[in-house]
């Protein structure tokens, strides 16, 4: 017999309810919605953390690189849910009647006409499905076929399933199967009508009323009015007329007389729409590749995050064609590192590169990949991607980033060890990084405390440093010796601009934290000077036993 697990939330099994909550989700992430809400999770509404439907985990999105799915793997390898156990979940695109496996038998039928008959198949009804109860369902005619959720009509024989909480049974039976025989015989034409006309069909979109919300300074004087934008799954970002998907992360502005939302929205492709406007992606995106990019000579940002496919060459193609182009950011799974390396000189724009999600398994693909950064003098931010291929070149991308002088923010996620990392400081010494406010490499496990200790003691002369981040994944904490703490307290003083010192993961103790705060005291930013190195946890994570 199944039982309800301990910590499982049965209300946010529908992926499309998952998704729904990340509207109110406003941190800085590298995930999007749709990845989370496909991983399992949702959106606790406190800070950025995330947990999942099934066995709890709990996430915080903001400082990790690789998608959610892997995440969850690794923390809960035995969630049920990852385990493709019939856990309830419904996909975004799941649809609620199901195919009968058998027509029903006539001996069934006769059978199955007491209530209370119908009412006994439920027995071993899924946990997960309670939200729907038995009594209810076998009322409306619906037998249990034993199979997930799904239940059959005695009468008709139609099969309905992946039941939400609070369902009707009744109603659905009247919007899916209204010739039932039995259903025409409890209820009257009028209350099937009824029924029908109020179900409000599976539009996964409806976060309307948030994102209405978010157009009341809309400039009632816009080309584009409030209602369309808000159709295309927009929000208002409340600085000029600059919109935004709160799915792909995608902003539009600059809006014209005839400019039509859903179109604009869908060819920078996001696909939190309907099926049927998924559907419409794919053909254009396959048929007439990149209209808007071809006919938009002032490009200046690209945003794409996309699952499925595309021609990607194609795209970077008509991308290095836009000599104006300033940002670019990937994410998805379209990625091809080699056509891009080898069209990245000729973004001569560019100064923002956000590759943070992306692979580069490839060795060779990353040297090239490295020469070509060398070249794009106008760079201010780069998030690199990751892969085996950028770990063995990290020192050389490092070395060539010494050539871009207009450089601030620069990420390395999971590819740095004990050689690159130290040649971060070095590039500094040459007088590299000269403009460099934010370095960030997080994550970077292969990195030992003698790594750590090597780059405090090197790091010098980055004058515009601002924040400094050295954290790790709270399960792959280090503690340190004092004397590495004590290196890095030394170069804290030897940074001018600096105020945000993130090190979470990072096991110091009193000693540590007294020698530290001694040194934030003296520290020209002392006043503003934030230091992190604990995880704070807003609520209390379940922790799940494993099930028995
Ligand atoms: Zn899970
Ligand atoms: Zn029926
Ligand atoms: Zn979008």
């Amino acid at each position: 017999i199944e039982k309800m697990q301990k910590g499982f939330n049965s209300r946010m099994r529908s992926e499309a309810k998952r998704l729904k909550t990340f509207v109110a989700y406003n941190t800085f992430s590298s995930w999007t919605p749709q990845e989370m809400a496909e991983a399992g999770f949702y959106f606790t509404g406190t800070k950025s953390g995330i947990q999942c439907f099934c066995c709890s985990l709990i996430l915080f999105g903001t400082s990790l690189q690789s998608p959610p799915m892997e995440h969850h793997k690794k923390f809960h390898p035995d969630c049920e849910f990852l385990l493709g156990k019939d856990t309830g979940n419904i996909a975004k695109y799941d649809i609620r009647v199901q195919n009968p496996e058998h027509t029903l038998r006539r001996d069934n039928k006769a059978r199955y006409q007491e209530e209370k008959a119908r009412l006994e198949s439920f027995k071993n009804w899924p946990f997960y499905a309670q939200g729907t109860s038995p009594r209810e369902l076998s009322a409306a005619g619906f037998v249990f076929t034993g199979k997930c959720d799904t239940v059959q009509c005695f009468s008709c024989g139609g099969c309905l399933g992946n039941w939400e909480d609070d369902d009707d049974p009744w109603k659905e039976h009247a919007k899916w199967f209204p010739k039932c025989e039995f259903l025409q015989s409890k209820k009257s034409l009028e209350e099937i009508t009824q029924y029908i006309q109020s179900y409000e069909g599976f539009d996964n979109s409806n976060t309307d009323s948030s994102n209405i919300k978010s157009f009341k300074y809309w400039r009632p004087s816009s080309p584009v009015g409030a209602a369309a934008l808000v159709k295309a799954g927009l929000f208002y970002t409340g600085k000029s007329d600059i919109v935004q998907c709160f799915s792909c992360r995608g902003y539009l502005h600059e809006w014209q007389e005839g400019d039509d939302p859903l179109e604009e929205h869908s060819l920078p492709m996001c696909l939190i729409l309907t099926k049927k406007d998924e559907s419409f992606f794919h053909s254009i995106a396959l048929t007439a590749p990149f209209p808007s990019i071809q006919n938009s000579p002032n490009l200046q940002v690209f945003h794409l995050k996309c699952n499925s496919f595309l021609d990607f060459e194609s795209l970077v193609t008509a991308l290095a064609s836009r000599k104006k182009l300033e940002e670019i950011k990937f994410s998805g799974q379209f990625f091809e590192a080699n056509p891009f390396v080898i069209l990245l000189p000729n973004f001569i724009s560019l100064k923002i590169l956000n590759l943070g999600l992306q692979y580069n398994p490839d060795k060779e693909t990353a040297e090239k990949f490295a020469y070509a950064l060398g070249s794009l003098n106008n760079l201010e931010e780069l998030i690199l991607p990751i892969g085996d291929g950028i770990h063995q070149m990290a020192k050389l991308i490092v070395q060539q980033c010494q050539h871009l002088q207009c450089l601030q923010v620069l990420q390395f996620f999971q590819t740095l060890d004990d050689g690159s990392v130290v040649e971060i400081a070095k590039v500094a010494i040459n007088r590299g990084f000269q403009k460099l406010k934010h370095l960030n490499f997080s994550l970077n496990h292969k990195i030992t405390e003698e790594g750590y200790r090597n780059f405090f003691q090197t790091l010098d002369n980055l004058p515009n440093l601002q924040e400094l981040t050295v954290s790790r994944h709270f399960k792959e904490c280090i503690k340190v010796q004092a004397t590495t703490v004590k290196s890095l307290s030394q170069r804290v003083l030897r940074l001018p601009s600096l105020m945000k010192l993130n090190m979470l993961s990072w096991l110091l103790d009193a000693e540590d934290i007294t020698l530290l705060t001694a040194t934030i005291k003296k520290h020209p930013q002392s006043k503003h000077f934030t230091l992190s190195w604990k995880w704070i946890l807003p609520f209390s994570p379940i922790i799940q036993e494993p099930i028995s």
